[in-house]
């Protein structure tokens, strides 16, 4: 007779914990909600994946620039030519607010439309997305503020990036801010997901120079943020690390040469990839510090996550783990392979800074008219924005003060 098995201790059966902390091993569950089409002139492509979509009449959500550029022309003749009705709302104003969202459903319910069409920058895509919330779920914007609050059924929608930053068209999340206090509320469900969104980056040859730097700055900053937080799993980390690379080596290039096809590609996958790392990261506290510069001294996102995401690095490069995580990234330590860790993230903040004059951002806070007299208010803000809890290192708001003088007076 077969000896029964030994009884194991529950010590011995116990399964493996993951560590919360130890990024390789932490759990996740991720379902990819969007379908990824990527390609030069893959845009042409919006009628027939509207159709196979099941739309019949679509409100096209875009801005006066899109519009300038000739792309909502072009998008809804493809549209037309596979028989969806269009019905354009070119009124996106940048940072969308509740007020915008409202003239946007106003437009929506003008006609029946049974999907939408998001086309621009994040502005468009997040006007879109709020759009259909209330479109769908009814009530106000502030009903939806955090996660998985819409109780019914979507609109389907297709997103068309024509900027390489938000990677708002990987994301459940749409950002709307108040019209009256400007606080930036994150709405996300999985339901506001796009269907499908076409990464064409012929797209984003039209972008603005400076459009396309704040844009790829913001993109970088959310490679760099989402590679990091406490929410990060083995997944986020690497889209993070992808998103990373492709921004860091293809930014410089769309910088130096605009028509650069082949650098547009890279922006445009990294910013998608960088949207993917969100929705299962979230962000960290050069986003925390970003919102109320961006609230209070309109200072363009893009520029306030640049002002601010060097001295987070410096900050979170005290902090073991992160700094380890930094070093991790290919951004060509091969310059300091005897450095310490905390020297590494330091050296990646040089090299960020170095990137951002290129890239012609502002360089300090009182280049953009911040006074030092504001820092108390901005940090208390600051610490507390939802993105603040997920920054690897605890930050208080005295610490965000810190981080706040010393962008103050950055000379770069
Ligand atoms: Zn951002």
């Amino acid at each position: 007779m077969p000896k029964a098995p030994p009884k194991l201790s529950a010590k011995k059966t116990a399964p493996i914990v993951p560590r919360h902390d130890a990024g390789v091993f932490t759990p996740f569950d991720h379902q990819p909600r969007t379908r990824l089409v990527f390609g030069a002139d893959s845009a042409g492509r919006a009628g027939e994946l509207a159709r196979e979509t099941g739309m019949k009449t679509v409100l096209l959500v875009t801005d006066a620039g899109v519009v300038a550029a000739g792309h909502a022309e072009r998008v809804r003749r493809c549209l037309e030519a596979a028989r969806v009705k269009v019905i354009l709302f070119d009124k996106v104003r940048e940072n969308p607010t509740t007020r915008d969202v409202a003239e946007c459903l106003r437009a929506a319910r003008a006609g029946a439309i049974d999907g939408i069409i998001g086309l621009g920058g994040g502005s468009s895509l997040d006007t879109a997305k709020g759009c259909n919330f209330l479109l769908t779920n009814g009530g106000r914007m502030r009903d939806y503020w955090g996660v998985g609050k819409a109780g019914k059924a979507m609109l389907p929608w297709i997103a068309i990036p024509t900027t390489a930053g938000t990677g708002s068209e990987c994301q459940s999340f749409a950002l709307i801010a108040d019209e009256r206090t400007h606080q930036k509320m994150a709405c996300g469900d999985p339901k506001a997901a796009a269907r499908v969104a076409i990464l064409d980056p012929v797209l984003t040859l039209s972008q603005p120079p400076h459009v396309a730097a704040c844009a790829g700055i913001d993109a970088l900053s959310h490679a760099l943020e989402t590679a990091v937080t406490t929410r990060r799993n083995p997944l986020s980390l690497a889209y993070s690390r992808e998103s990373f690379r492709l921004c860091w080596s293809n930014l410089p290039r769309v910088l130096i040469r605009a028509g650069d096809l082949e650098a547009r590609a890279g922006m445009l996958l990294g910013a998608a990839l960088a949207g993917l790392a969100i929705e299962n990261s979230m962000l960290g506290a050069a986003h925390a510090a970003a919102n109320p510069l961006t609230a209070h001294f309109n200072i363009a996102h893009g520029e306030a996550v640049g002002l601010m995401l060097p001295h987070v690095l410096r900050f979170n490069g005290r902090d073991a783990e992160a700094a380890g995580l930094y070093a991790s990234l290919d951004w060509g330590l091969d310059n300091a392979p005897d450095a310490s860790l905390s020297t590494k993230a330091d050296r990646l903040a040089e090299n960020l800074e170095s990137l951002l004059l290129l890239a012609g951002m502002p360089r300090s806070l009182s280049q953009c008219g911040v006074k030092p007299s504001a820092i108390p208010a901005l940090a208390s803000e600051a610490v507390k924005q939802w993105t603040a809890a997920f920054n690897p290192r605890p930050i208080t708001e005295p610490d965000f003060a810190k981080l706040f003088e010393a962008a103050l007076g950055n000379t770069g």
